[in-house]
């Protein structure tokens, strides 16, 4: 298999050195752009396999510059910044990123995100049987068993945990998990994820206090871990 190819937009020469360094010796093929155009050019001549995107460039936005990518680049987005508030990560996972890392990073962290968002992109188009520890999701005839046993679950719990089975180690923000499961006219009922959230877990998680599957975002949302 060709090794996957990833395109760093990222405007500061040391952190691209290093994200060049740190992704060459993981195997990975690394192309770099040092502004938002030159990034744009890049991802739509060479069709990168995953971006890693930096939001303060010198020409411009990396929000808009996402939205912008998100008109026809399919494939993951990371954001890799140094603005930290909830208020930018939330606008980033709707501006369409798969994830968001802040500024300074671990680059074990850095490459176990990429890891995951690359096995998601291509998980989207395999079995429609998942299987999470003890856990298994088949979403063809919607059901769901622990430990060999069917969990029941309402309509609204099997569409909340489909949802976030479908987008495996992807950050959900509680408004877009509002709008996929309640509908557009919901997005303001924010108690909503929070306490079906609360009822899957007492169904699928071996501790529902400590869970392994559902993972909390602080202030942003949550995220289905891969196990
Ligand atoms: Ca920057």
């Amino acid at each position: 298999m060709k090794n996957p190819c990833i395109l760093v937009i990222e405007d500061e020469a040391a952190i691209r050195k290093l994200l060049f360094i740190t992704l060459q010796s993981s195997g990975y093929n690394c192309l770099l752009a040092a502004t938002g155009s030159e990034g744009k050019i890049m991802a739509a001549a060479q069709q990168p396999d995953l971006v890693l995107l930096d939001l303060g460039l010198p020409d411009g936005d990396g929000q808009a510059l996402l939205r912008g990518l998100r008109e026809w680049y399919a494939k993951p987005v990371i954001v890799v910044s140094a603005r930290s508030s909830e208020h930018d990560i939330v606008t980033a996972l709707d501006n369409g990123a798969n994830d968001y890392l802040v500024k300074p990073f671990r680059t074990g962290e850095l490459l176990a995100r990429i890891r995951s968002a690359l096995r998601q992109a291509v998980n989207e188009q395999n079995t429609p049987v998942k299987i999470f520890g003890n856990l298994t999701v088949d979403l063809t005839t919607r059901t769901v068993k622990k430990n060999g046993e069917a969990v029941k679950l309402t309509s609204t719990e099997y569409a909340l945990l489909a949802l976030f089975v479908k987008n495996e180690g992807r950050v959900l923000t509680h408004a877009f998990i509002l709008r996929e499961v309640w509908g557009p006219g919901y997005v303001e009922h924010t108690e909503y994820p929070r306490v079906f959230v609360g009822q899957l877990r007492k169904k699928i998680e071996d501790d529902p206090n400590r869970p392994k599957l559902i993972l909390t975002e602080s202030g942003v949302g949550y995220r289905f871990s891969e196990g």
